[in-house]
This record gives C-alpha cells, structure tokens and sequence, in this order.
C-alpha cells in the first residue's frame, strides 16, 4: 500500500551526495539506473518530463525492439525490465516480431511502463524525481560536482561522484563543457521528430490483411493521397498492434513538409508538436473517407504526451563510433555492449538502402561511453559518441538499454572505488557484464 511519506522517502534529494546520479529516464537511463542501484551504489536519477520511459513512454506500444537475443534476455537488467512488466497483466505487454527488423521485441502498454518502472527503481532502491531537467552544472575543475536544475520555485542541485547522462539530447554534458555535435556531418540534417498517436476502433485483422494485399507502400500511399484534399500527412506510416482489442498504434515519419527539426530548440519542436497533432487528426478524416480498410470506423485514442525525438547532440567522446565499424563488425577490446538488429535511418533516404548492411551484434567500445574533457562522467542512449550514420545502426530501445547497462555497472564502480571512469580497467566492467548475463 502507498503512502505518502513512503514515497517522498524515494524522491531523490538535494542534501545527499550520490555515488551515481542518472539525467534522463529512457531505456538508456532506466538501464542505468538499475545498473548502478543494483551494483550497490547510492544511485538517483531525474528526469525532466512527468513520466519515465522516454520515447518508449510517448509511442504507445510501440516495439522495445533488441529486449531479447535469440529469444532470450540480455542480461539481468533486460530480464529485471521484462520481468517486472510480465508481472503486470497480459494488457502490460506483448512479445513481437516487426517484418524488417526482426524486433525481437515487447510491445509495451505506455501506462503500465510508468507503473513497471516506478516498482522497478524503489525495489532496486533507486531515488527519482521526475519534473526535474538538468539544466546546468556546478563544475570543480574538470569534474561536475552537483547537477543544476531550475524548477518551478527554487533552483535545485543534486551532488553526486559520477554521473550518466542518458538524457538523449547530451544535455548535461552540455552544459558541463564535454564537446558536442548535430545531425548529418555533410550538413546537419536530422532524423525526424514523431508525432506518434494510437486508434481504437480499428479492424485490426482486416487493416493487416489490407496492408498485405496492396503492399505496405502502396497501403501507405492511400494514407498520403488525403494530401491532395489539403490534409496534413506524415512520410510514412507504420502500423503496431497493442495489447488491447481494436487498438493500434501509428508509428510515422513525421509531418511530411516539417523539414529539418532540432529538437533542443523549443520553437523547432513547436513545428513537430503542432504539426504531428495535425497530422494524427487529419489521420482519421483520411481513412474515414477514403474508407481505408481496416480503419474505416477507426477513432483518435491518444496522442503522444511528446514528440518522439530520434536525433540532437552526440558528445564527443574518446572514440566515435561509426556506420563502418558497424558495417565490418570492428572488434574493439574494450568492448561493453553490442548491438542487434538493422540500420535504422528513421525514414532518412540516405540510410534506405544501408539498413540490412551492418553487422547484428556489432560490437561497441566503452571510449564510446567517455566524453572529453569531463572526468566523473559517462554517456549512454542516443547521445553517446557516435557519427551520424554510426547512431542509426542499432538505435533499437533494448540496444541503448544494454548501453545504459555498461554506463551504469562502470559508474557504480568508478563510485565505489574512487576512480574516474575512463581509468577503470576495462576487464573488470566485462566480467561484471558478464556474470550478469551479458554477451559480450
Ligand atoms: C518516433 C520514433 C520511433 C522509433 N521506433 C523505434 C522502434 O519501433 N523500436 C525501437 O526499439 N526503437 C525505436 N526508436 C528508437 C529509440 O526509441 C531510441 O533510439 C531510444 O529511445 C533512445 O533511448 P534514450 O534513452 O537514449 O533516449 P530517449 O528515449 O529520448 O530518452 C531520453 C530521456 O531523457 C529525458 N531528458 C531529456 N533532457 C533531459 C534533461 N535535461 N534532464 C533530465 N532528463 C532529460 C527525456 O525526457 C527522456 O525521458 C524510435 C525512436 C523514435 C523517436
């Protein structure tokens, strides 16, 4: 039974030092999170929304993909993750396989993943604080010292001796000095920023039966033609089923003349905000009177609580991961993850025709979770040190928990025994991978 006070006992607070302070609860940083806690360090994390999950929160059911290898869990903070979520109901989630990434995947219910990770961190004994965006950094040479929040009524701080920034856009690595960069290298393109939205209602056998009849284009290309009737559509559409009868969720491209987006601008992500609304309204006008099957009497469940962002900052770290060494299946010695899956270009043109090209189960080096300049921090999720095309190939959610995973075991350790991260030995943070399950 909740109660008030046990609660407020788990909100992490501003007059502890923590051994391991996580900014950004996606499944990078919830796979940190419960890396740390579990190692035994005094760990928090904060996150800047009002809910856990990241992406994986706004995008209703979209598919977790890389959760599992070869049917199996990755590893003990997969399995915690999978477990707990198991453990909710058979609305909580679904286990499924996406056609070309072959996803491997749960199929995860947006409201019992709040529940499932807010369960997960206070028996792992892991402070949160939701509401609470990193906005700057109380440096000491070239360490952070405490996080700097500004809040609604006071300007908070948290002090802590290593921290993990997972919160996708580098944020507190920004702010903290580490070196940084945007989109495409030739010309600071970015992948898209995603309005997702849920239908009820739909005909969800017949919609499938549908898609595979004209061909997944060519069924996308009936959704598309209510352009021409002055209606907003996105560059594509994709279709997930959820674990409730009748309901879908709509994966997309994002509004087709959105253009570039840098969504660490407020006023660039008003553009995908209010278009992406559009574009879920102007959905359900489309298919209602093109009587697109399948969706004919289908109606707006939700709207994503944000737009999913795919791409901002990368930190700069001591090595840059690459397309090539994803594409050649690099081995690195210092390796601490790997990833499954395709080159995922999220619509890109350039990355059509890579997606098949890179090697599943690719191996990723820990300089890639170490910035420059700053010496009790690591960087885990989609803004760790990658190029362009290196992030793509292998964004899947259960690969940047797997990230989460290493930057959360080093940091505990680098705490605990009073080292920077970038000098621990790197075998160490393998066999702990290791007996937890980790293929590395
Ligand atoms: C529209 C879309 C569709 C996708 N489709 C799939 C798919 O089908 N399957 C799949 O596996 N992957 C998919 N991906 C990729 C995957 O979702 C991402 O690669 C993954 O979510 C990245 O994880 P992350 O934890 O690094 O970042 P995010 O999920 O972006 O999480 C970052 C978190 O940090 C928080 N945050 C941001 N700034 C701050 C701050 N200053 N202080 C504190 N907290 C902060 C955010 O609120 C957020 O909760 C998709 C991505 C998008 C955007």
């Amino acid at each position: 039974m909740l109660d008030k006070t046990g609660i407020l006992q788990h909100v992490a607070k501003t007059d502890t030092t923590y051994d391991v302070l996580v900014a950004g609860a996606g499944p990078a940083g919830i796979g940190a999170a419960l890396a740390a806690a579990s190692a035994g360090a005094h760990t928090a994390i904060l996150e800047a929304r009002g809910f856990f999950g990241g992406v994986a929160a706004v995008s209703h059911w979209m598919p977790m993909n890389r959760l599992f290898l070869r049917g199996e869990s990755r590893g003990a903070i997969h399995s915690l993750f999978i477990d707990k979520l198991r453990s909710l109901g058979p609305d909580a989630c679904r286990e499924g396989k996406t056609s070309w990434v072959d996803g491997d995947g749960l199929h995860i219910h947006p409201e019992y993943l709040r529940l499932a990770v807010y369960e997960l961190f206070e028996e792992t004994g892991c402070d949160y604080r939701i509401a609470t965006p990193v906005t700057g950094t109380q440096m000491e040479g070239g360490r952070i010292v405490r996080a700097v929040s500004a809040a609604k009524d006071e300007t908070a701080s948290f002090a802590a001796k290593v921290l993990v920034d997972t919160t996708g856009d580098g944020d507190l690595s920004y702010h903290a000095g580490v070196p940084t960069v945007t989109g495409r290298e030739t010309d600071g393109e970015l992948m898209s920023v995603t309005m997702s939205f849920a239908l009820c209602d739909v005909d969800v056998e017949r919609l499938y039966a549908a898609i595979d009849e004209y061909g997944n284009e060519e069924f996308q290309d009936l959704i598309r033609a209510g352009e021409d009737d002055g209606y907003h559509v996105a560059a594509w559409y994709s279709f997930d089923r959820s674990t409730l009868p009748g309901i879908v969720s709509v994966n997309n491209g994002g509004w087709k003349r959105a253009g570039r987006i840098d969504a660490t601008r407020p006023e660039e992500l008003a553009i995908a905000d209010r278009s992406g609304v559009q574009v879920a309204a102007d959905f359900i006008r489309i298919v209602h009177e093109r009587q697109v099957p399948g969706l004919e009497h289908c109606r707006l469940l939700r709207i994503g609580a944000a737009p999913g962002i795919r791409e901002t900052r990368r930190i700069v770290g001591e090595y840059v991961m690459t397309l090539e060494d994803a594409i050649a299946g690099t081995e690195f010695p210092d390796v601490v993850a790997r990833r499954y899956g395709a080159v995922d270009p999220g619509g890109m043109d350039e990355g059509r025709d890579l997606r098949t090209a890179m090697k599943s189960g690719h191996a990723f080096p820990y300089r890639s979770l170490l910035p420059l300049k700053v010496d009790n921090l690591l960087v885990a999720g989609r803004c760790a040190s990658y190029t362009h095309l290196g992030l793509t190939a292998g964004k899947s959610m259960g690969n940047m928990m797997a990230l989460g995973h290493a930057a959360g075991v080093a940091a505990a350790m680098a705490a605990l025994e009073g080292v920077r991260p970038r000098d621990l030995p790197v075998a160490l943070i393998q066999k702990s991978l290791r007996e937890a399950g980790v293929e590395l």
